[in-house]
């Protein structure tokens, strides 16, 4: 469910025409609605309303410090997984005690800038961190409070790059060694564990892979009480897939899935913790682009626009697919043409559907991308020097620009020159 629907002809985001929002910033830009960001926060927060309980956002879907901010304001702790992310979250006014540390190859830098600014915890990924951690918070005086991110080794059934949760991947410790990891933890000065950690991977779209590995996290959890650790919070992770086509079979909902963890680990009597990113964010944001030119090709039509992979990446990077919609609503029953999709970048890759169906556009018409919102504006880059594109909220009938498109001048000027070339 989102706030981006046709009205008296035209796509509005929340109250607003998207082309209103076009004609003020320029294309391509995204444009989040904060009812649907604040709504997919408290379907997570009311799944979780029979556990004292923390819902997390994963930053690393899309971070712009409205955004924190607004999530922040309703109530959410933030998942980060850099320095950079913490600092964020700590401007938008996330008190350190709602932001919790994840990922691989967290630096002596960020654990000190973490521990002097406050934090809920550490999930510690692996011996070689659980020692640099332990040195780290001895040096600057301070037990921190960690939890060990555990590999169960299941399959999350989910496109390799995001998942992360088998034996192969670089995540967590194995399941296996955990008690023998705990051991060692408790031996550490400078560390308390309080819980376990675990996250299988992401776009999950059905609950077996979860309900599998928050089984062998309930089995861990009385193994290691009974070894004497105090085991008082899950983290559970994040990783709940979301509809990229409309036309697809709905993945499981919040609900479903708070009652999923309520029968897995319900009886330890825990905190519960999860970490969504994508299903919070990604379907509350657009791209929004403009065709530049229609190309016939020899045995196809070319949609060229003017947005491309480096504004979103997704389809170059994960094969992911977007609903792409035209903002100028399709009179009913208007035929439907077929084009292959594409941005200005000199890379075949640069492609953002092949053969797709969908209503006939021309040159100058607005096209929105469908659930842009996460994994988008995040990994843009300026490839092919294009700066990169403004991001625009819309709460009710008002929108705002929350990051700028730089100007050229701009751009340019981060670059330095050496003194030998001035
Ligand atoms: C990426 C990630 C998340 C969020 O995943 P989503 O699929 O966006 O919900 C949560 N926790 C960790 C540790 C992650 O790496």
């Amino acid at each position: 469910m989102d706030h981006f629907l046709y009205r008296d002809g035209a796509l509005y985001a929340e109250d607003v025409p998207v082309a209103e929002i076009a004609a003020a910033v320029g294309t391509p830009f995204y444009v989040y609605s904060t009812a649907t960001l604040k709504r997919h926060f408290s379907l997570f927060d009311e799944a979780l309303g029979w556990a004292d309980h923390l819902v997390c956002f994963a930053m690393k879907s899309l971070s712009n410090q409205a955004v924190i901010k607004l999530l922040g304001d309703a109530g959410a702790g933030m998942d980060v997984v850099s320095g950079g992310e913490y600092m964020r979250a700590k401007a938008a006014g996330v008190p350190g005690d709602r932001i919790v540390f994840s990922g691989v190859g967290k630096t002596a830098d960020e654990m000190r800038l973490a521990i002097e600014g406050g934090i809920r915890q550490f999930n510690v990924e692996s011996e070689p961190e659980m020692i640099m951690l332990d040195r780290v918070a001895q040096s600057l005086g301070a037990v921190v409070p960690i939890t060990v991110r555990v590999n169960p080794d299941v399959d999350a059934k989910t496109h390799a790059k995001i998942a992360t949760g088998k034996s192969e991947n670089k995540f967590g410790i194995p399941i296996s060694r955990a008690r023998e990891v705990y051991a060692m933890a408790g031996t550490m000065p400078g560390l308390k564990v309080i819980g376990i950690d675990v996250h299988i991977g992401s776009q999950l779209t059905e609950l077996a892979p979860f309900e599998a590995a928050y089984r062998k996290v309930a089995e861990l959890t009385e193994q290691l009480r009974a070894d004497g650790h105090e085991i008082k919070r899950l983290d559970l992770g994040g990783g709940l897939g979301i509809p990229y086509a409309r036309s697809n079979e709905a993945p499981p909902l919040p609900t479903d899935y708070g009652a999923l963890i309520q029968r897995t680990v319900g009886h330890l009597g825990c905190e519960i913790e999860i970490e969504p990113g994508r299903l919070i964010s990604g379907n509350a944001g657009l791209m929004v682009s403009k065709v530049i030119y229609v190309k016939s090709g020899e045995d196809r039509d070319f949609l060229i626009l003017d947005g491309a992979m480096n504004d979103l990446i997704r389809p170059a990077m994960y094969d992911a697919w977007h609903d792409i919609i035209p903002v100028k609503e399709p009179a009913p029953g208007a035929a439907p043409a077929k084009y292959d999709i594409v941005g200005p970048v000199c890379e075949s890759g640069d492609t953002f559907a092949k053969g797709r169906e969908m209503p006939a556009v021309q040159a100058d018409d607005l096209v929105a991308f469908r659930s842009a919102g996460a994994y988008g504006a995040v990994m843009a880059s300026e490839y092919n020097s294009r700066p990169l594109i403004p991001e625009v909220l819309v709460d009710k009938d008002q929108f705002a620009v929350i990051r700028a498109r730089p100007t050229y001048e701009e751009m340019i000027a981060r670059d330095t020159l050496p003194m030998w070339l001035e």
